[in-house]
């Protein structure tokens, strides 16, 4: 006999991850494989972090800090916001959920965001479990922020945007997300999440969510670890949120959900701003490259403000994410979109290697 599941949960599905590298090996046999599915940064840590962690292991006996104060200092610092607006945890996937869980309360609660999006917000929605409004995308892949606009009402508590959003790799403007805020009423949750930030932030249309924090409106704007820094498999990410959010986020989160090698791992990486311009300057190049090879196989590629593109390939994916493996190289085929794929950048050695087996698959 087993216990009924909660219906809800039995509605909701598991993340399906990019395919790790060991399981490719493994069911295909072969011996190099390319992992460029999962906007991981492929420079690696930065290696100050790596020295970091390493004089930290001897402790692991010892709970971590549960108030991650030194990384929360740091942050405040580098950022100039009170350290009682700093959130931090276990990747930024767990700061997604908390602000459902501390917010969301009852059915006639809404959640609204944009189709093709991150698949986390569904999950904020349906632990709840509340309803989600998913509004369409503009015809260039970016929200639309006037229809989410129109999607609100008496019963939406949150708005998630992925600025930039994954999988399409688009932005809102800085003159479209001040016009949209302005719409928003105060009572709903506005969440910027900026886990591609560090790419974006050179553009002059982008706008960075800590300002709205810091001017005090109902705004949270969450980063993390995970991408430029290269702390993925860590799991610590961050957030600027109202005051009053973080208090009820301190309730909701488990007491030690950033673990101390994630923390000093963190911390090591915020101050190394070489490894950071490092890795963007080496994704610029190889964002360039790809998008330049993969047009010239006939495909589309979208304005990507990101570390990965969004490649419309003018016939479904599913094949041409097959053939790709068994080369080697690892994509990310997309929800909801059956002809695209998402494709990470890589080092420009791994970028060639891409291209040529791209042009053999796509026969050009
Ligand atoms: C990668 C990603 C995250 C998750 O980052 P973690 O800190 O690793 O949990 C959040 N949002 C978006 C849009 C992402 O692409």
């Amino acid at each position: 006999m087993a216990t009924p599941v909660r219906s809800n949960v039995l509605r909701m599905h598991p993340y399906q991850p990019g395919k790790p590298i060991s399981a490719v090996q493994r069911e295909l046999g072969l011996k190099k494989i390319v992992k460029l599915a999962s906007n991981e940064n492929p420079l690696g840590p930065s290696p100050k972090a790596i020295a970091a962690v390493k004089s930290a292991l001897s402790e692991v006996n010892r709970y971590p800090d549960g108030a991650a104060f030194e990384l929360k200092n740091a942050l405040s610092v580098r950022f100039g916001i009170p350290m009682s607006q700093v959130i931090v945890g276990n990747g930024s996937d767990e700061l997604i959920g908390n602000i459902g869980l501390a917010l969301i309360d009852d059915l006639d609660d809404e959640v609204v965001t944009s189709e093709h999006s991150f698949t986390r917000y569904d999950a904020a929605a349906d632990l709840a479990p509340c309803l989600l409004r998913k509004v369409r995308m503009t015809h260039d892949w970016r929200f639309d922020l006037s229809a989410i606009a129109a999607a609100i009402n008496e019963h939406t508590k949150i708005v998630y945007i992925a600025n930039p959003n994954n999988p399409t790799g688009t932005i809102v403007t800085r003159t479209e997300l001040e016009a949209f805020l302005e719409d928003v009423p105060e009572r709903v949750l506005v969440v910027l999440d900026e886990a591609y930030f560090e790419y974006a932030r050179a553009n002059t249309d982008y706008p960075d969510g800590r300002e709205y924090v810091q001017r005090g409106m109902n705004v949270a704007a969450l980063r993390t670890f995970s991408k430029v820094y290269g702390l993925a498999g860590l799991r610590i990410g961050y957030g600027f949120v109202p005051e009053y959010l973080s208090h009820a986020i301190d309730r909701v989160r488990e007491p030690f959900d950033s673990n101390s090698l994630a923390q000093v791992a963190g911390l090591a990486a915020l101050k190394d701003d070489q490894h950071v311009r490092q890795s963007l300057d080496m994704n610029a190049e190889g964002l360039a490259l790809l998008e330049l090879a993969i047009k010239r196989e006939g495909c589309s590629v979208t304005r990507s403000f990101t570390n990965f593109h969004f490649v419309g390939l003018g016939r479904p994916a599913a094949p041409v994410f097959q053939a790709l493996m068994k080369k080697g190289y690892i994509v990310r085929p997309v929800p909801d979109a059956p002809n695209h794929l998402r494709i990470t950048v890589g080092t420009p050695e791994e970028n060639q290697g891409f291209i040529q087996a791209f042009r053999e698959v796509m026969g050009g």
